[in-house]
This record gives structure tokens, C-alpha cells and sequence, in this order.
């Protein structure tokens, strides 16, 4: 899979924690990150990971940019969403394998309640949406 944003090779990473391990996709280039909806299954037992650096969020018009999918064919383009909380994250998802992008520093911006319960929640909301 190739990065949305910057179109590098996407690197797989694997986030082990004490209940959980899995896979993401994260780009070395620009920081993004990527999730498949099938990573993410364990999403409710995981606590806290520690595997990713502080980093800054892109601008807004960066933000808005349209993005196809990694993981579909490049006609799929990535819908967005603020984050419920925090307006300035915009967080971006694929309708169609429900994927969900994060630029580097989203991920940060959205950390204090827990982001992986952040990223439950709508992956939760994705699927309803069904
Ligand atoms: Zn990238
Ligand atoms: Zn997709």
C-alpha cells in the first residue's frame, strides 16, 4: 500500500501491548497513519500504546486535501470527519473498507482520552452507518 497523502511505501508497524497485538500501517515519510477496520478488532482491550513520537498537525488546507485510499483502488477517495472533540483534527475514512487515515500529529492531538478508544468509537460509528 502506498501512503494517501505523500504516496510513499506505507511500512507496517506492529503495536504490541500487555492484551493486544496488531498491525498498522504508518508511513516514514510523512507520519501518517493508516488503519484497516481488521486491525483493529482487539480495539477494546488495548490500554495505552507508546509506540508513537509528539508530533505537529498539518494545516487546514493540508488537512482538506482529498486523499484516495491506500487499500482500495485510487477512485476510492477518503471522506473526513472532525474528531467530536477536538475541531482541528480532521480524520479521514474510507466508506468503502472503512479504513481510517490519521496525518502525523492527529494521532497526538486526539491521545488524551485514550485514542484507540477514540478510533473504536468510529470505527464503531463507521459500521453503524451500514
Ligand atoms: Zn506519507
Ligand atoms: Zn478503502
Amino acid at each position: 500500500m502506498n501512503c494517501p497523502r505523500c504516496k510513499s511505501e506505507l511500512a507496517t508497524e506492529k503495536v504490541i501491548d500487555f492484551n493486544a497485538s496488531f498491525e498498522v500501517d504508518s508511513c516514514t515519510s510523512c507520519g501518517g497513519i493508516w488503519f484497516d477496520k481488521d486491525e483493529l478488532t482487539q480495539i477494546d482491550k488495548v490500554i495505552e500504546p507508546t509506540f508513537l513520537e509528539i508530533r505537529k498537525i498539518p494545516g487546514k488546507k493540508t488537512q482538506k486535501e482529498t486523499l484516495s485510499c491506500p487499500s482500495c483502488d485510487s477512485f476510492q477517495v477518503l471522506e473526513k470527519i472532525e474528531h467530536p472533540r477536538d475541531k482541528k483534527v480532521i480524520i479521514d475514512y474510507c466508506p468503502s473498507c472503512k479504513g481510517i487515515w490519521l496525518d502525523k500529529g492527529e494521532l497526538e492531538a486526539i491521545r488524551e482520552e485514550n485514542w484507540l478508544i477514540t478510533i473504536g468509537k468510529i470505527f464503531k460509528w463507521l459500521i453503524g452507518k451500514e
